[in-house]
């Protein structure tokens, strides 16, 4: 009998009185750990695959000399209420540091203060006019045509398949928005949460993303950060509050393959798995591998043509304090956004910076000798104090593949977290969330993963066929018994799928100048 499950008339009820549901969630990223947590809440008997050696996916550190180093500054807002929440049920959230009122000073260079982008205590969209009024990149002109455009960027309906095809660069000069307005103001805040330039941007992911974080609440866009290493924030958290929650963590742990049948077998390279649903939460081409052929309604390549995007950051420690906020954004300027990093890291002399750059398919292969010629007059250009500093560190972290691509006609390739092969789901920023890659689509994901599965259990069944343990059937027996499943749900036969594991470490590099 499948571990706590009843029998009834020869079927096994799932969402019985009594009742242990086998669930495996394959990848430990942000997602997997919201569907896998939520599960074991719900008392499921859940099992956790990741590949590698700890969980928090894209959102990890390392160690460098004496140094913890993330692979990337991430920040949230105070709108992603679901991340905020799954902070609060791993016990993190005196971790992070929330801004009281948003408030981004802006450097450009060769200019000695800041601008201040501020909100103030009006609702939205009224909460920015007073910064706006005053934001000096922008002619008045541009000023006012930017607060129309704002409000017709209000009216966008994000959910229509029309909007989706529209590229937001191009709504953006049909609204009045010159090439310095957009440069200046739109992409400060849209090449960060996008991971794109608005010219290669979805209409759709650009309007959710100002409408849920600039213009509709106004304490939306309060920023957030962590004032620890990622891995302390999330990884090394979520494998402790599993572990009470009564979840098996695998790491290092590869699926390599998954079978389907009467129930499903979880196999990585040691040994394979018995589980009554699986939720998959791993990067879209490795989903697409691991998937059996049919489960989502897209033609097959739909992982490629979804595409990547990269994020390069740019690290450099220095011999004293430069910046004296914990971050500022640049205009006019290639250093995009510029964060102090010295508490997060054990650094205790000194000062640590990093500079996150979005969209940088033309820094992502660059050479990290070449990076460090241009980026650090750039920075010295925007922080006056670093004319003066001695560069101790210098080096770089590339992710060619943080978010997928947003382009524009982006929701035809995203999957919703169901799928037409029963107990199958699907979990990831990359899914059908309507949001943009980010750590709030992530969780979002994995919440959606988890109640489709929780509430399409409370009325399964599965044949009792899988009482026998896997070890006392044949492969043949498992074969035909997956095409047995396939024909039911008329999807075409095949045995096996094997999934081809994308080893993101090895598209993850550090390199020092
Ligand atoms: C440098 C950088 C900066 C970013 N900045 C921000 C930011 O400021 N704000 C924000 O909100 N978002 C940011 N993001 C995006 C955010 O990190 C991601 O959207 C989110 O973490 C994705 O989570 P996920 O669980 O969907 O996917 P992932 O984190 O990719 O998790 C998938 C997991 O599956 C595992 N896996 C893959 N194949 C297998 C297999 N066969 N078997 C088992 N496990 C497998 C992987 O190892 C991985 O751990 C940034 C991303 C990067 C890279």
């Amino acid at each position: 009998m499948g571990p706590g499950g009843f029998v009834t008339g020869g079927v096994i009820t799932l969402g019985g009185a009594g009742m242990t549901r086998r669930v495996a969630v394959i990848g430990g990223g942000l997602a997997g750990i919201t569907a896998a947590l939520r599960c074991a809440d719900a008392d499921c008997q859940v099992t956790l695959f990741e590949a590698r050696p700890q969980l928090g996916g894209l959102t990890h550190s390392f160690s460098r000399g004496e140094l913890r180093i993330d692979n990337g500054q991430h920040v949230f807002l105070r709108c992603c209420t679901s991340y905020l929440a799954l902070l609060d049920r791993l016990g993190v959230t005196d971790r992070v540091e929330m801004q009281p009122r948003l408030a981004i000073p802006i450097r450009t260079p060769g200019a000695d203060q800041p601008v201040w982008l501020r909100r103030n205590g009006l609702p939205a969209p009224l909460h920015l006019s007073q910064s706006l009024m005053r934001y000096r990149p922008l002619s008045l002109l541009e000023r006012l045509r930017f607060a129309l455009a704002a409000v017709a960027l209000r009216r966008v309906d994000p959910a229509s398949p029309a909007t989706d095809e529209q590229n937001f660069g191009t709504w953006l000069r049909r609204h009045g928005q010159s090439a310095n307005a957009i440069a200046s103001l739109w992409e400060l805040v849209g090449v960060a949460t996008l991971n794109s330039r608005a010219d290669r941007a979805s209409l759709s992911l650009a309007a959710t993303v100002f409408q849920e974080g600039l213009l509709t609440e106004a304490t939306a866009a309060d920023i957030g950060w962590s004032k620890v290493p990622l891995r302390e924030l999330h990884g090394d958290p979520a494998l402790d509050c599993l572990t009470a929650a009564g979840a098996q963590v695998r790491t290092s742990a590869a699926v390599r393959q998954l079978e389907a049948g009467d129930e499903w077998q979880v196999i990585t390279d040691d040994d394979d798995t018995a589980a009554d649903q699986v939720i998959v939460a791993v990067p879209p081409p490795a989903a697409e591998n691991l998937l059996p052929p049919g489960s989502v309604p897209m033609p097959e390549g739909w992982s490629r043509r979804l595409g990547s995007s990269p994020i390069v950051n740019v690290h450099v420690v220095l011999d004293r304090p430069v910046l004296d906020q914990p971050f500022i954004a640049g205009v006019d300027t290639p250093a995009q956004w510029v964060f102090d990093r010295t508490s997060h890291s054990g650094l205790t002399s000194g000062q640590y910076l990093a500079v996150s750059l979005s969209a940088a398919d033309d820094y992502v292969d660059t050479p990290t000798a070449a990076l460090r010629e241009k980026f650090l007059p750039e920075l010295a250009a925007l922080l006056p104090k670093m004319r003066a500093a001695r560069v101790r560190d210098f080096f770089v972290t590339r992710e060619r593949h943080a978010t997928f691509r947003p382009a524009p006609g982006t929701a035809a390739l995203r999957p919703a977290s169901t799928t037409a092969t029963p107990g199958l789901f699907l979990a990831g920023a990359y899914t059908a969330t309507g949001w943009p890659a980010t750590m709030e689509g992530a969780v979002r994901s994995g919440e959606a993963a988890a109640s489709a599965l929780l509430k399409l259990s409370g009325d399964s069944t599965i044949p009792s066929r899988c009482l026998r343990p896997r070890h006392e059937q044949s492969r043949v027996v498992r074969i035909a018994a997956y095409g047995a499943s396939r024909n039911r749900h008329n999807v075409p036969p095949k045995k096996t799928k094997q999934i081809l594991y994308a080893d993101t470490t090895h598209n993850y590099s550090v390199a020092s100048a």
